[in-house]
């Protein structure tokens, strides 16, 4: 049996019960990377034994667990953070144990395109999701494709990226198109910044340094934003100052 288990995004209050139960009791957690996991597992008091399972040894790893499967051992997936799988090593490990008819259970929780997206003030009813936009080879294709994209777009971003991120699309969907930055979600200094892809190009170009972790929300083609929409400059608003 193998459990996909989210884990918390930056707040280590958003595990549910459910995974701590599950974490507990399974045989054996697979971590993308044991030294981060051990941070969050000792916090939770398990001691459930680790391995490392992460994109330079999925293939060999993914055969070696699944023999433990088959052996009768249940496995949990975990990665750095949110849920194994989203823009993160899983698929060839679930593939390689539904070939193999190995239960997958997946359980639901953290991951951060969901409270980016939820909490946009872009539409939710439909969208797509892009996770990283190609860095080099088909980025330019990739561009061209989402340019006439109808649906809200969601993509994540490296921070020393986002200035040429947000450049980019300008360039392909037009400047005046509204965007959504969210940045340190669920962490201390969570915050929203709304505008257009030309403000908050300018907003993000204008800082030293972008630093923290960065979904992009985008919307479609078919989005008639709001008259009261950011678009003479970006809006930011933090969470932290709201929420307390
Ligand atoms: N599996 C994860 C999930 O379920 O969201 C995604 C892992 S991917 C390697 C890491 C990217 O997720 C980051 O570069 C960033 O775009 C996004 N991300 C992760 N945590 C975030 C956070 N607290 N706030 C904003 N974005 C975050």
């Amino acid at each position: 049996m193998l459990y996909l288990v989210p884990t918390p995004i930056g707040n280590l209050e958003d595990l549910t019960l459910r995974a701590l139960r599950i974490l507990r009791e399974v045989d054996l957690i697979a971590c993308e990377d044991t030294r981060t996991s051990a941070k969050l597992l000792r916090h939770y008091g398990i001691t459930t034994p680790t391995t490392s399972y992460h994109a330079h040894n999925e293939a060999r790893k993914a055969a070696q667990l699944v023999a433990r499967m088959e052996a009768g051992a249940r496995v949990a997936l975990i990665t750095d953070a949110g849920t194994p799988g989203i823009s993160d090593p899983g698929f060839r490990l679930v593939r390689a144990c539904l070939q193999r008819r190995i239960p997958v259970i997946a359980l639901p929780g953290p991951t951060a395109f969901v409270p980016a997206l939820a909490a946009s003030g872009l539409p939710t009813d439909r969208f797509v999701f892009e996770g990283f936009l190609p860095t080099k080879k088909g980025r330019q294709k990739r561009l061209a494709e989402l340019a006439t994209e109808p649906r809200t777009m969601v993509l994540y971003e490296a921070p020393h990226r986002l200035v040429r991120t947000l450049g980019d699309l300008a360039q392909a969907l037009g400047d005046e198109r509204p965007a959504v930055v969210a940045r340190e979600l669920t962490k201390t200094f969570e915050a929203f910044a709304r505008g257009t892809l030309r403000t908050l190009h300018a907003y993000y170009a204008a800082q030293p340094r972008v630093r923290g972790e960065i979904v992009l929300i985008v919307a479609g083609t078919t989005y008639r934003p709001d008259p009261d929409w950011p678009r003479e400059q970006a809006l930011i608003m933090s969470s932290y100052v709201s929420e307390t």
